[in-house]
């Protein structure tokens, strides 16, 4: 057996010469001596050194490379390169999950007596995290609603120091300002940190919109086959390849090589697949638009959405998620998600198979009912995550119950 160390070949690509699909199936990899078209995983918890001397250059810090899979490992970089160049940013962290991304950018960033203002047409978790457990540690947060510039400005302290939101939210696809609310943050030295879960670097990218920090759950569209836990956050060295990468390499939630080479997967074909989704997505809101039992329809790629304008501007798709209200209440509405036959009823979304689920009772359970209703997540609400399914079949399962109701 050879005794030298692997031997990387790298190829020297100017990343800023390609576009971005060419980078979500290019960049970040470097191929090992076997010459592996596909890229390689690297399943190992630690790594060996030559001698005494560059183990303990290496644990200094004093030479870059690998220690120990905590911190860093070759799938999980490859991974973390090729997502931070679809984002336009300098560094990326992957995690264990999107809800150890969010944590991790709090932990690192934020300090015990500062606020965060946030949408609060967030997901429940990360409301959860910030009243429940960032609270705990002396970090406030106020909720404002997410198209209320006003409501952002009013909020914001002198210990402010992020604002937070998701665009478009879930489920009622409300599209935040981002470049407007990149410049109040600015103005008052706070980070603006956008969860674009929903979007993916396809259709969004919040850095180049002025926004401080990008968080993923990988978990979503960046899988897209319902497999595997994972996060990311995205934006400057000093940022997050220190303070973010920090926290992770010391309290743990690590993302796996295993999860890291299918999200390398996932990245390769992330363009098409958010093509195929927005197109069905778009198609289906305009039928059900069409359809008599529907009440009204959410999807930010219909005229009628009102911030259509800014989402034509700020996205290049609609998104893969329709909400919608049907006439009547809850029973009507749970009649429907049981009149399918093939759908999944699941609060998952961004997977290839269509899934459907009643807000109130699952995902928005928890939120009090008054402030359901006063943040529009009435009884009739259906959220619909489209897939990549025949339309004509997705369809018909949702005629059925629609049907039953006219
Ligand atoms: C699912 C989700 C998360 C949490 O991600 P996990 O990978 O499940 O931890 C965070 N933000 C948004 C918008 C999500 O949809």
């Amino acid at each position: 057996m050879p005794q030298k160390p692997l031997v990387y070949i790298i190829k020297d690509i100017k990343l800023d010469e390609f576009l971005l699909e060419t980078l979500a199936i290019r960049s970040g990899y470097e191929r090992t001596h076997e010459q592996e078209n596909s890229e390689a995983i690297f399943p190992t918890s630690s790594f060996v050194y030559e001698s005494a001397q560059q183990a303990a250059d290496r644990f200094s810090g004093e030479v870059p490379g690998n220690v120990y899979s905590r911190f860093t490992n070759p799938t999980v970089r490859t991974f973390e390169k090729r997502l931070a160049a679809m984002e336009g940013g300098e560094a990326c962290v992957a995690t264990a999950s999107g809800m150890a991304a969010i944590l991790a950018t709090f932990m690192g960033l934020l300090s015990h007596g500062d606020h965060i203002v946030s949408s609060s047409s967030i997901f429940g978790t990360t409301k959860v995290l910030f009243t429940k457990y960032l609270a705990k540690f002396g970090i406030e947060v106020s909720f404002v609603p997410q198209t209320d510039h006003q409501a952002w400005c009013s909020a914001i302290q002198s210990n402010t120091k992020a604002l937070f939101l998701e665009t478009p939210s879930n489920p009622l696809t409300e599209i935040a300002d981002i470049g407007y609310l990149a410049e109040l943050s600015k103005s008052h030295n706070a980070l603006l940190i956008v969860d674009n879960c929903f979007c993916t670097p396809i259709l969004q990218q919040p850095l180049k919109l002025g926004a401080d920090i990008v968080i993923h759950s990988a978990t979503k569209f960046i899988d897209g086959q319902g497999r595997c836990l994972g996060g990311a956050v995205i934006g400057s060295e000093k940022l997050v390849g220190e303070e973010v990468r920090g926290v992770i390499r010391t309290a743990g939630p690590s993302m796996s090589p295993f999860n890291a080479w299918v999200f390398i997967k996932g990245l390769e074909t992330l363009h098409v697949r958010m093509e195929a989704h927005c197109l069905r997505a778009h198609k289906l809101a305009l039928w059900l638009s069409e359809h008599p039992a529907v009440e009204k329809v959410f999807y930010p790629g219909l005229e009628s959405h009102p911030q259509y304008a800014l989402a034509q501007q700020q996205q290049t798709a609609g998104g893969a998620l329709v909400s919608f209200r049907i006439k009547g209440g809850r029973e009507q509405a749970w009649s429907v998600i049981d009149a399918t036959q093939m759908l999944s009823i699941t609060a998952n979304l961004g997977d290839v198979k269509t899934s459907i689920t009643h807000p109130a009772t699952t995902t928005h359970c928890r939120v009090a009912a008054e402030e359901r209703l006063a943040t529009g997540i009435t009884d009739n609400l259906v959220r619909v995550s489209v897939g990549l399914e025949n339309l004509a079949d997705i369809q018909a399962d949702l005629q059925r119950g629609l049907d039953q109701l006219i």
